[in-house]
């Protein structure tokens, strides 16, 4: 029997198995869970690319497992790191902690990166390589030291007597550490296209993971090419592929099929490791290196153990933000992810078998469409590329007027992504309490076109956040954390010169995944509209654990 036939009556198998499983037929508890995370996968692309998908890859979930098309992000700052934060945890930034995948630190106002730990270190990488101006310092070391509450695999080690195995896998530290959690056995992510974790979690990699590394995967993948999977006229539902607005500079990809990755080097070297991660062959090493920790951890093959397979993919992520979510790109990577989920469920079944196996499926985020796209259909449409200086300028502006200039022309405020910081300085030269200062800087930003909304410090605090996203700005709020005023954009407005964005409590943003297959999942629809916080109190239920802390979703099943 050709493979793929062999798979599909499997499948066919497995889902009845699952649906028996599903009406409390087995109380069998899953060999692994494996909990996947797709880095901007709005949940549309299913409905959109569905007719290219194969039979066992998305469609695991969409034919026999349980399917919640209408799942959303509850808070407001829908950004990488409080995205992944949610998934295992069942809590948002007001209590987990992670407002940002950054922010700035406030009292002495220097950035923190939501997984950032300068006392630990990152292991295995070669020292002294460059890396791209302006992006993230590899060797700041990483831990889960922001993250204030446990996640579902520290719950699952306390009740099993730290048995279960736990691994965070990812291109992304923030997305690997924030799923894991604390007393995870590892979280590994990708730097310079090498597999490493921090000694927060081992002193030394294991050897599997030294000789991952030196076989050079990634390295391979220099000077290879990136083309369409489909005949080109499959891609013409999402428009031209040299559209307005994408990016024309990141990695020296072009706007067009096909795309050679180099990066503009002669050899591996940082621009080329920049270039690597917008494309398929990203996700292809992290799935190729999950594989290895599957055998070489030998998750899901203790008898009587649950183990836990975090997993999330990136280059979705990166892809989205150079081509935005009506390209040709992000449509060809969503298909190969497809393929690649496939291959990687099989490898699942031959090794564990998937009906020992608890599998679900999400996004930490979706993402807006770009301006360009939208103003080709209808210039009218209200859209825009943010200028954040034009909102510091305005609110600077008024609060000289209102309270005259500082001394020596010193600034009020410093602007932290769509929050404004109001400096102690300022208010103590002026004799004046942050509440008089956080008025005026409200007033002031609700005056700039492409503000909708803006909460004070002092409304969050009391809880008094009113409109329709204010529920989502309490969640997205943590007062020890957030700064003095929480800016949010009008739909279709976002801070980036080209490609695409995401960050908004607006559909486009919150609408993910939530897809479920295996052990103790009843299969089916659900079109009822629920959070991804209920993920983490869903599996603690299935797992048997007890409800995780401070969770306040519900149990789907
Ligand atoms: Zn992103």
């Amino acid at each position: 029997m050709h493979p793929r036939f062999r798979f599909r009556a499997w499948i066919l198998f497995l889902g009845l198995a699952a649906g028996l499983a599903g009406r409390g037929w087995a109380e069998e508890k899953p060999a692994l869970v494996v909990v996947i995370s797709i880095d901007q996968f709005r949940r549309d692309y299913l409905d959109r690319f569905r007719q290219h998908f194969g039979p066992g890859g998305f469609n695991l979930f969409l034919q026999h497992g349980a399917d919640f098309a209408d799942a959303h992000h509850r808070h407001s700052i829908t950004k990488t790191g409080p995205g992944h934060a949610v998934m295992l945890t069942g809590v948002h930034a007001d209590v987990n902690g992670i407002i940002g995948n950054d922010w700035l630190d406030r009292n002495t106002f220097e950035p923190i990166s939501c997984v950032g730990d300068t006392s630990v270190e990152n292991l295995g990488l070669p020292p002294g390589m460059k890396h791209v101006p302006g992006t993230e310092n590899p060797y700041l070391g990483r831990s889960p030291k922001n993250l204030l509450v446990t996640t579902i695999g520290d719950d699952l080690k306390l009740d099993r007597g730290g048995r279960p195995k736990v691994i965070g896998i990812s291109n992304k530290h923030r997305a690997a550490i924030l799923m894991s959690g604390k007393s995870a056995d590892a979280a590994y992510f990708m730097e310079f296209g090498r597999m490493t974790t921090s000694t927060y979690y081992m002193k030394a990699l294991p050897a599997w993971v030294q000789e991952w590394n030196q076989a050079g995967k990634a390295d391979a993948c220099f000077g290879k090419v990136w083309e369409r999977l489909l005949p080109a006229e499959s891609y013409e539902i999402q428009g031209p592929d040299d559209a307005p607005g994408e990016d024309d500079t990141t990695g020296k990809l072009g706007r067009t099929f096909p795309k050679t990755i180099t990066g503009g080097e002669t050899k591996p070297d940082a621009d080329f490791y920049d270039a690597l991660e917008n494309t398929p062959f990203y996700s292809e090493l992290l799935l190729d290196f999950t594989k290895s920790a599957v055998e070489h951890e030998n998750l899901g093959g203790r008898a009587g153990v649950t183990d836990l397979l975090c997993l999330s993919l990136s280059a979705n992520d990166h892809c989205g933000h150079m081509y935005g979510p009506d390209s040709q790109e992000v449509m060809d990577l969503a298909i190969r992810t497809d393929r690649m989920l496939e291959q990687f469920f099989q490898f699942l079944d031959q090794r564990i078998g998937l009906a020992k196996c608890l599998i679900v499926l999400t996004a930490d985020h979706g993402v807006s469409p770009m301006p360009e796209h939208i103003h080709a259909l209808n210039p009218d449409v209200p859209a825009g590329r943010i200028e954040g200086g034009r909102l510091l300028a305005a609110c600077e502006k008024a609060l000289n007027e209102k309270f005259g200039p500082l001394a020596d022309g010193t600034r009020w405020l410093v602007r932290d992504d769509m929050m404004l910081r109001i400096f102690p300085s300022a208010l103590a030269e002026k004799k004046i309490s942050s509440l008089q200062a956080q008025a005026v800087v409200r007033d002031a930003a609700l005056t700039v076109d492409f503000v909708a909304t803006a909460y004070t410090r002092d409304q969050l605090e009391r809880g008094e956040a009113p409109g329709e996203y204010g529920a989502a700005a309490l969640l997205s709020f943590n007062r020890e954390r957030s700064g003095d005023l929480f800016v949010q954009s009008r739909p279709y407005y976002f801070i980036r010169k080209t490609g695409s964005n995401h960050g908004s409590p607006y559909n486009y943003d919150t609408h993910v995944p939530l897809l479920w297959y295996g052990v103790g999942v009843k299969p089916g629809v659900h079109p009822e509209k629920v959070g991804t916080d209920d993920l983490a109190p869903t599996l603690a239920h299935l797992l048997g654990l007890p409800a995780p802390p401070h969770s306040q979703g519900h149990v789907l099943f």
